[in-house]
Parts: C-alpha cells; sequence; structure tokens
C-alpha cells in the first residue's frame, strides 16, 4: 500500500519515528494509503531545512519567486484530473467538485500570488517639508500553515501561495485525514524547481504535528484555518511567544432570503450553498431564514430538489453529494440531528445514513437533511455542524432576521436574497459576519480581504491582506 512521505529540504522522506496512520477512504470505509505519524522532530528538521533557505529565498527577485510559482500553478492545471481523482478519494467529495473547485482554484491561488508580489508596493508618506517616510516589507522568516480536511488542496494553498510569494520559507501541515494532494504537491514543487527547503510539508495529527509547529520558537506567524476550538489553542500556546497570528474558523452562516427575492435563481444556488460537498465548506449557509409570506413556498420546493440530490459514490459524474469524510464526523453529523429531533425540529427530508451498494456500501454517507420547527437559539441553531444539514426558520420583518442572523457566537459569512437595493446595502451593513453575499454565492473575487469576525476568526487573508500578513513592515523616517 502506498506510503505517503514528508517533503523536507527538498527530499521526499519518511518520518523519524518510522510509525505511520492510517488513510481511509470514506466512500469505501477501507484503509487506501498510510501517512506519516510525524512528531517534533520532523517538525525541527523542517523548520532548520526552511531557516537555511530562507537567506538566499528573501533575496530572490520577485520575478523569479513569481516564476517559479507561475509553473506550480501550470504543473496543477497539467495534472488537474490526477489531482481530482485524488483529493475525491480522499476526502469523500464528488471528483466533478475537485476538478471544477478544489484544485483549479488551487492553481488560481499560485496563480495569483505569483502576479501579485510582482505588483505589491510599499508606501510612502511625506511630511511637508519635514520628513519623509517610507515603509519596507521584508518577508519573516519561517512560517506555520497548517490547513483542515474539507478543501485540503484549496486552503492549503490559499495560505502557502502568499507566503513564499512574499519570500518565506513554510512549514506546513495538511490536515492527516486528508494528506494526498499535498503529497502530490511536492512533487509538483520539485519539477517547478522551488529550490530545497522552501517549502516542507510535515504530515501527521494535530495534537503533534501541529503543536509543535504552534510552539516552535523559530516559528515567527502562523496561518491556520480550521476549527474555533483548535484555533483557541493554537493562539494560548502562539501569543505569548509573540508571533504573527490569522485564525479563520468555523462558522453558522445565515441565508436570508426575503420575498421579493429572484425566486427561481435563489433556489438553485440555496441548494448549492447549503449541500456543496457535503456541507462541508466553512461558508456553506446552514441556517434559512426565510419571510413567512414565501416561506410555505419555498420549503415544498426546496425539499423537492433537496430530495432529488444524487447521494453516491464520488467517482461517478452524475453524484451530487458524496461521502462525508471520516466516521468519527458521520458520528458527530448524526449526533446533531439526535439533537434537533430531541430539540423539537422536524426532519423534512433525510435524516439518516445513505446505504450504498456495491463498492461504496461500507462508505460513510448521509442524506441531505432539512430541518425546520426549531428555535433560533436552540443549540441546533447555535452550533456549527459542518454537514449535510439545514435547518429552515421563518420570520416576519428585516429586524427580526437580523436579530436572527446575528444571534450565533460565529460571524464568517452571510448571504442575502432580495431585488431591493436599498435593503441589500442595508442588511449588509446589519449583518456582523466578515463576508457578505447578495444574490450569490461563494463567487470570490481573491483580490477581496476574506475571514471572518466574532468567533470565526482574527485576521484576513486574501489580495494584499495576505502579503501584509506575511511580511513585517518597518517604518524610515528621514528628517528633510
Ligand atoms: P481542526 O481544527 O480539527 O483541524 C484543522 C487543522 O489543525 C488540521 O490540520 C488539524 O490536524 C490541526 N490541528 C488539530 N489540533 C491541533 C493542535 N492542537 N495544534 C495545531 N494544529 C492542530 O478542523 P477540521 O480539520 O475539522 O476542519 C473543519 C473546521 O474548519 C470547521 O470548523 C470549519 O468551519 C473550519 N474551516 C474554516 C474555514 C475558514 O475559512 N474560516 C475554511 C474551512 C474550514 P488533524 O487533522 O491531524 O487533527
Amino acid at each position: 500500500m502506498q506510503k505517503i512521505l514528508n517533503y523536507i529540504d527538498g527530499q521526499l522522506v519518511p518520518p523519524i519515528s518510522a510509525q505511520y496512520l492510517d488513510n481511509y477512504n470514506p466512500a469505501t470505509g477501507e484503509v487506501y494509503s498510510f501517512v506519516p505519524d510525524s512528531d517534533e522532530r520532523d517538525v525541527a528538521a523542517a523548520v532548520s531545512a526552511a531557516e537555511k533557505a530562507f537567506s538566499d529565498w528573501s533575496v530572490t527577485p520577485a520575478e523569479q519567486r513569481s516564476r517559479i510559482l507561475m509553473r506550480i500553478s501550470e504543473l496543477i492545471d497539467k495534472n488537474l484530473d490526477q489531482l481530482a481523482l485524488a483529493e475525491s478519494i480522499d476526502q469523500g467529495k464528488p471528483v466533478s467538485l475537485a476538478r471544477t473547485v478544489d484544485i483549479s482554484r488551487a492553481s488560481s491561488n499560485f496563480h495569483f500570488f505569483a502576479t501579485g508580489i510582482l505588483h505589491f508596493a510599499s508606501e510612502a508618506h511625506v511630511m511637508e517639508n519635514r520628513a519623509v517616510n517610507y515603509t519596507v516589507r521584508a518577508p519573516m522568516g519561517v512560517v506555520g500553515c497548517i490547513s483542515p480536511w474539507n478543501l485540503p488542496l484549496y486552503l492549503f494553498t490559499w495560505k502557502i501561495a502568499p507566503a513564499l510569494a512574499a519570500g518565506n520559507c513554510v512549514v506546513a501541515k495538511p490536515s492527516e485525514i486528508t494528506p494526498m494532494t499535498a503529497y502530490l504537491l511536492s512533487d509538483i514543487c520539485k519539477e517547478a524547481g522551488l529550490p530545497a527547503g522552501v517549502l516542507n510539508i510535515v504530515h501527521g495529527l494535530g495534537p503533534k504535528v501541529g503543536d509543535a509547529i504552534s510552539k516552535h520558537p523559530k516559528i515567527t506567524a502562523i496561518s491556520f484555518t480550521g476549527g474555533t476550538k483548535t484555533g483557541a489553542e493554537i493562539a494560548r500556546i502562539a501569543a505569548p511567544m509573540f508571533k504573527k497570528l490569522s485564525l479563520e474558523l468555523g462558522g453558522k452562516n445565515p441565508n436570508i432570503i426575503f420575498a421579493d427575492c429572484h425566486y427561481d435563481e435563489m433556489l438553485e444556488t440555496s441548494v448549492r450553498s447549503s449541500f456543496s460537498n457535503q456541507g462541508e465548506i466553512c461558508l456553506c449557509g446552514s441556517r434559512m431564514l426565510v419571510e413567512r409570506s414565501i416561506y410555505d413556498r419555498f420549503l415544498n420546493d426546496f425539499v423537492e430538489r433537496v430530495k432529488s440530490l444524487k447521494v453516491g459514490d464520488p467517482l461517478s459524474e452524475d453524484t451530487h453529494q458524496g461521502a462525508i469524510v471520516s466516521k468519527q464526523h458521520m458520528e458527530k453529523i448524526l449526533h446533531y440531528i439526535d439533537l434537533a429531533k430531541k430539540e423539537g425540529g422536524k426532519i423534512r427530508c433525510g435524516g439518516d445514513v445513505v446505504k450504498l451498494s456495491g463498492r461504496c456500501q461500507n462508505g460513510w454517507f448521509i442524506a441531505p437533511t432539512v430541518i425546520d420547527g426549531l428555535s433560533y437559539d436552540c443549540r441546533t441553531n447555535q452550533e456549527e455542524i459542518f454537514g449535510p444539514v439545514v435547518t429552515l426558520m421563518p420570520f416576519d420583518s428585516e429586524e427580526q432576521a437580523m436579530t436572527i442572523a446575528n444571534s450565533t457566537s460565529y460571524g464568517l459569512a452571510s448571504i442575502v436574497w432580495t431585488q431591493d437595493l436599498t435593503r441589500a446595502h442595508r442588511v449588509a451593513n446589519l449583518l456582523k459576519t466578515g463576508i457578505v453575499w447578495i444574490n450569490c454565492w461563494m463567487l470570490r473575487d481573491l483580490r477581496t480581504p476574506f475571514g471572518g469576525v466574532k468567533n470565526s476568526g482574527v485576521g484576513r487573508e486574501g489580495g494584499w491582506e495576505a502579503l501584509r500578513f506575511f511580511t513585517e513592515a518597518k517604518n524610515v523616517c528621514v528628517k528633510l
């Protein structure tokens, strides 16, 4: 069986412990490869390699760094089908989604920051005839990037690409649940001519490898995407060491539907925004707030559409809903469905596992689930479920919709459907989320700052924000 290897100092190497973890295919429930069970010794080796590489990489002209990163982007495109297949097997998502979203956006991440660094400029501030200030932005050194399992290559590269473009060397950890595409990226980086030690990928468990990255004194910044609890743990360790931190955390995003919306477009997009990637996207709308006058109509239409989604083998091109990433996560989602029932929720469709036949008979599948009849402040409507489960709630006024929408501890994204321009802007202003989509979902412009407020995170990624995050600013004030 295939053994995944760490990528340290330009080489593919086994973990120092020589121990491996099982890597499961969630669609079959079977182990299909092994992941290094690395520890702090592998992280230390990666940091040493990164430190050594930093002196050259940090002064490599931006044009040259850009060319290498562009080459990585091209190689991701060239290997699109292979990477999409690997990601589908590793994570359980439909292969068509892996191809169109995760892998193609991973290529865009490298492309965007490879070109962005060519235009990144520092500022100057003139104090009339007294002084001139200029800001120097220098790479920080060795930085840590830790990413989750839901969009494995996309979120991994979303961090690595700006860090490398800005001239840093990176020690990165993908989720041990979905390591395959990060492993394949190691080969791509070698082929693209990325110098040894500039990017190091250490596979393994969060409490071992992730923790060692958080604690390592030579790692100056950490960019983390994952759960809120893990983010708090990383902050607890890294904050007293004065590491720069970017934390992209969980969400409980409202999808707010006003009666005056463009109904058909809203319906179609709402199915997607609720259930893409089995609902395992931090930006999915998991609480649907529907104006009472169209509530019954919407409930019927939505449930009918959701029932027609095909839950099936992720490798079939016509599958809409693939497997849940792990048995443990499936059990967590089922636990929340049970909780919803106990809290008085009505299951309008789904609500249970789906047993497939053939190759996927032992896989982990849950039917897309729609629940209503719950109060907005019950646990089901306040806690992140991160699966194919949405709740529906009616509202009577804009004010009530805002109260419900802003009632959770999260503040990642929101979706609003209305044709009333004034209302759209007013509501966008009132929503306490880092991202507001009006009449659309997941439309991303990589130049915009990305991230959540409240318990959904601190710091912003994307565009200049990411390049600024991965640089240290120094102001030089010259008296005239
Ligand atoms: P986790 O927080 O469990 O894990 C994220 C990463 O952190 C993994 O690589 C994990 O390793 C690692 N990790 C776990 N424990 C530690 C630790 N003590 N120290 C350092 N690293 C650690 O999140 P999930 O992988 O379960 O991802 C789902 C979560 O991510 C959801 O809450 C979702 O909302 C959020 N998310 C947020 C996004 C955003 O942009 N705001 C985007 C996508 C997801 P291991 O896998 O080995 O445990």
